[in-house]
Parts: structure tokens; sequence; C-alpha cells
């Protein structure tokens, strides 16, 4: 039996070497252009065919096994967010004020990682791979769509036709050695909300002769949070949280608006359609109940992220095979969100996590944190489990 996990470690220094290029050269949704220039390179040094474009700043790399069977597209994403880096790496961002803080660095290497080790088993491949390197993961960086929803438009689950897909996460959460492989809802849905509030201004000492939006907006803050603990049955699940509220330019001055926005998230789409009706009338109530006027703005980001049953208990099994000393997690579900999830509304498809932090070298910051590093370890696991799982699925035919 061919040992993926091995072979994933004689390519170490490769991966290593490019996650590490791809850190220090970091670009946001739809920029990656140096990014996906060495992609591209990459794949077509093996001699897999490239095609540039695919969603904007998208690659697709096609790897056709030398026997029939269905395509299987392995997804990674690109990009890097706006986020001023503080780890003191040696390899730490050179492109001021954006940083690698996902992980995405380590998918795209470990998606080329994954293409040289597929590519060298051509004549056992049963089937296509679909090698999708996505841009824009982390939202729409001013586009009408995400990374995803992008390449879709451009057509990468269409000739060949994708059959099945599957992709991962490196996991800060969770320490190395911790692998995720869960059936069923494991990414929340999420919708984007904006509150636009809008008083009288005035003068800070006269607040009698103002509406002031300020406390509109303190009071709306905290009603909001009674929608979870008040509206959500208790066994289910939402989060709804206010990120961000702007208003006011000085201290004796109330203003005439303050903007309030946010993210809900949600497995459940009758959840869901609860949380953002409550959202509506209690913005509305209180803001109104204050003297403000009130324009509630939300919108689906994406939906769900749902892992097909057959697939994934197939990449379990992968799992328990390549990576033995694992600790194999079928239960795990985030509330975090993940664009994967439009083409796992089209294709049956498993998308997993690999554990990635290491406490004892302070590598344990959360997703996003300007602190955020991995151990690189995880790359090789990464590497072998969807080296091994692409094999595994191609050899079984798609899942139903
Ligand atoms: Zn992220
Ligand atoms: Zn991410």
């Amino acid at each position: 039996m061919t040992d993926f996990l091995n072979e994933a470690k004689q390519l170490f220094s490769y991966t290593q070497s490019l996650r590490r290029d791809l850190h220090m050269h970091p670009e946001l949704g739809f920029k990656e252009v140096r990014t996906g220039g060495i992609v591209a390179r990459e794949l077509e040094s093996l001699g897999i065919e490239v095609t540039k474009g695919v969603g904007k700043t998208g690659v697709v790399g096609l790897l056709e096994g030398e026997k029939p069977g269905p395509t299987l597209l392995l997804r990674f994403d690109m990009d890097a967010l706006p986020i001023a880096e503080q780890t003191g790496a040696d390899y730490a961002s050179q492109n001021q004020g954006v940083m690698h803080a996902c992980g995405h660095d380590g998918h795209t290497a470990i998606g080329l990682t994954v293409a040289k080790i597929l590519n060298a088993r051509r004549d056992q491949l049963a089937g296509t791979i679909k090698f999708c390197f996505q841009p824009s993961e982390e939202g729409n960086n001013g586009e009408e769509v995400g990374g995803a929803e992008m390449m879709m438009r451009d057509g990468v689950l269409e000739g060949p036709k994708v059959d099945m897909s599957l992709a991962l996460h490196l996991w800060n959460e969770k320490p190395l050695g911790w692998v995720g492989v869960t059936q069923g809802p494991i990414m929340a849905g999420a919708e984007i909300f904006t509150v636009k509030i809008t008083g009288r201004g005035g003068h800070g000492a006269i607040p009698d002769a103002a509406v002031d939006p300020v406390i509109a907006a303190a009071n709306i803050v905290n009603s909001l949070q009674s929608i979870v603990s008040r509206n959500v049955p208790p066994l289910e699940t939402a989060v709804l949280s206010v990120t961000n509220i702007h208003g006011g330019t000085a201290f004796n001055i109330i203003p005439q608006e303050v903007m309030l926005e946010g993210t809900i998230r949600t497995f459940d789409r009758g959840v869901r359609q609860k949380v953002v009706e409550r959202f509506e009338q209690i913005a509305r109530g209180v803001g109104e109940g204050m003297g403000c006027q009130i324009e509630v703005n939300i919108k689906r980001l994406t939906p769900a992220l749902v892992n097909n049953a057959l697939m994934t208990a197939k990449v379990q099994e992968t799992a328990r095979r390549v990576l033995p000393e694992s600790n194999l997690d079928s239960e795990y579900q985030t509330m975090t969100a993940e664009d994967m999830a439009f083409m796992q509304e089209k294709v049956p498809a498993c998308y997993f996590f690999i554990g990635s932090n290491d406490k004892s070298r302070h590598l344990d910051y959360g997703h996003h944190h300007p602190k955020f590093d991995f151990d690189e370890e995880a790359l090789v696991r990464g590497s072998a489990l969807m080296a091994a799982a692409a094999m595994d699925v191609l050899g079984e035919g798609p899942a139903k």
C-alpha cells in the first residue's frame, strides 16, 4: 500500500518553502496575481493542463488519470486578509497591512504538494482531478460575489462536469494531531447585516434639542442579544455579533447618524428565518422608539456547509488508515462560514479540518489574529490526507 504520509514528509521542504514564500507575499481577494502565477507555474511544471482567469484570479489544473472514472474537484483557497502581521516570524508578510492570517498560504502549498503526489500516480488514478485554486474566500472584496461563486459563474463545475469534491482547512482551534471529519452541516450559514440609525445631530450639551442615534445604537446592540437567548430554541444554534459601530466626530457633537454592522450565523433554515425576522423587528422597534429612523439591511453571504454522508464516511476511513496516530473527531462543527458551501450545494463533497496549533511554541492564536501562525507539520498531514482521500474517493466512483 502506498504510504501517503511518508511521501508528504519527503515533500515537506517543498511544501514549507512554498508556504513561506506565499506568506511573505500575501494578496487580498481577487488580487492573487503573484500567487496564481506560482500555482500555474508549479502545475505546468508537472505537465498538468492549466486554465488561468477562472473567477478573475482563480487557477484550474486538470489531471487526467490513465483509468476512466469520475471527476473530482479539489479546492484550495489562496487569499489573504487586510491585517497588519505581528508574528515577528522571519517569513512575515512583506506586503504592509496584508497578512495570511487564516492559513490559506498553507492550503495553496498543500494543493501544489497534492498535485505532485497525485501526478506521480497518474497510472493508478481512476478518473480526473480538477485542482481548483480559488480566490477571495474571505469575502467579495468589492465584487458582486466571492471567489467560489465567481469560479462557478466561469464554469468551474463544468467541462468536465464535476461529480464530487474535497476541501480542507488548517484549524488552529485544535492541536496538531487532531483531524475533524464530520457528516452533515459542519459550518454555519452566514449573513452580513447593517443598521443605519438616523437621528438629528446637535450640541452634546443640549441633547433635548437633538435626537441621539448613539443611545439608540447602544440599546439596539443590547436588545439584539435577546434574540439568541430568548427567540432561538435552546437546543438549536445561532450566533449574532455586532462587530462594527461607526458614528460621531467630536466629544461635543451629537452625530446625525450611527452605523452598525455584524454577522448572523445559523445551521438551520428555520432558525435563520426566525433570527432575521426578530432582528428587523427589534432594530426598528427600539430605534424608532427612541425617535430615530432605522434602515436594516441583511444580506446572505453563504449557506451552511454540508458534508455528504457517504463521502464523509470514506474520508474518515482514509484518515484512520493514513493518519493512524491522529485523533479523529467525527462530531466537530463550527459557526464560522465558508464559501465552499456554494459548490457543496451542487456536488456531493467532504470538507475536513486539520488541527494545526502548537501551544508550546505559541502557535495557537486564532484565525484572523495578527499573530496567527500554525505548526507547519500540519501541512504534511493535510497533504497526505487530501492526496489519499482523492485516490480513495475516485476509486469508489461518485458518491450517491
Ligand atoms: Zn478566514
Ligand atoms: Zn480560511
